[in-house]
């Protein structure tokens, strides 16, 4: 089935624009948490599901809406998964000053992704190279907020950390993933082709077959 408006709940604009990209052939009116006013929920639980479902659930319930909503990461085994479910924030939880941390926090995305990914590598220091490492994304549907039957879909993405960053494009870690098979980093791929490999785009098709056979 084909039309209808859903939300889509990510207040993260490298993501957003991904998913909005990878959504538009399903022919649905898709808006965002910014059109609509929506702010961001809390991701206080320590599973991407967990995360994922309650951002679907608090964008539902605000906008009236279906809402798809992903929780994604990047996860270093080496590191016991680390940054994990933390990854937006890496950076941020290792500052004890809370005028250290108010001060990164106003410096903007581009600013705290550039201090994530520095202290990744300084993590990883000790770890001995390839330092493998894949991205992963749990994508959640619901109906409604009340919805007793989320559809839910996972993806992940192999690569090996680079020791210094690479790349304009993408978002988050891009800059220092370099995915199997490729020669360069995430962010040094277009946005098509990154679309066409990545987690997000693994756990959208299996959504897609979800929803397919739901009958949405
Ligand atoms: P959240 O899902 O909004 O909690 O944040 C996900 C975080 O994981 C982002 O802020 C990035 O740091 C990282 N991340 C998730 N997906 C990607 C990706 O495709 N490229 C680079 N970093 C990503």
């Amino acid at each position: 089935m084909t039309g209808g408006h859903w939300l889509v709940a990510s207040g993260n604009p490298g993501k957003l624009k991904e998913l909005l990209a990878m959504l538009a052939p399903r022919g649905v009116r898709l808006s965002s948490q910014t059109e609509l006013g929506i702010p961001d929920a809390e991701e206080p639980w320590p599973s991407f599901v967990e995360n994922a479902l309650a951002k679907a659930r608090h964008g539902a319930r605000l906008s009236g809406l279906p809402t798809l909503a992903d929780d994604s990461g990047l996860c270093v085994p080496a590191l016991g998964g680390a940054p994990g479910v933390r990854s937006a924030r890496f950076a941020l939880d290792a500052i004890t000053d809370p005028v250290e941390r108010e001060a990164l926090q106003a410096g903007g995305r581009a600013r705290l992704d550039a201090e994530n990914i520095r202290h990744l590598l300084a993590r990883c220091q000790d770890v001995s190279a390839p330092v493998r490492a894949y991205f992963y994304s749990v994508v959640v549907w619901v109906a409604s907020a009340d919805d007793p039957r989320p559809l839910i879909a996972e993806g992940l993405w192999w690569g090996t950390l680079l020791a210094q960053p690479r790349g304009e494009g993408g978002f988050g870690y891009d800059p220092i993933f370099q995915p199997d098979g490729h020669a360069c980093s995430a962010a040094e791929l277009s946005a098509e082709e990154k679309n066409a490999i990545s987690h997000r785009h693994r756990a959208l098709v299996r959504l897609n077959t979800l929803l397919d056979e739901a009958g949405v």
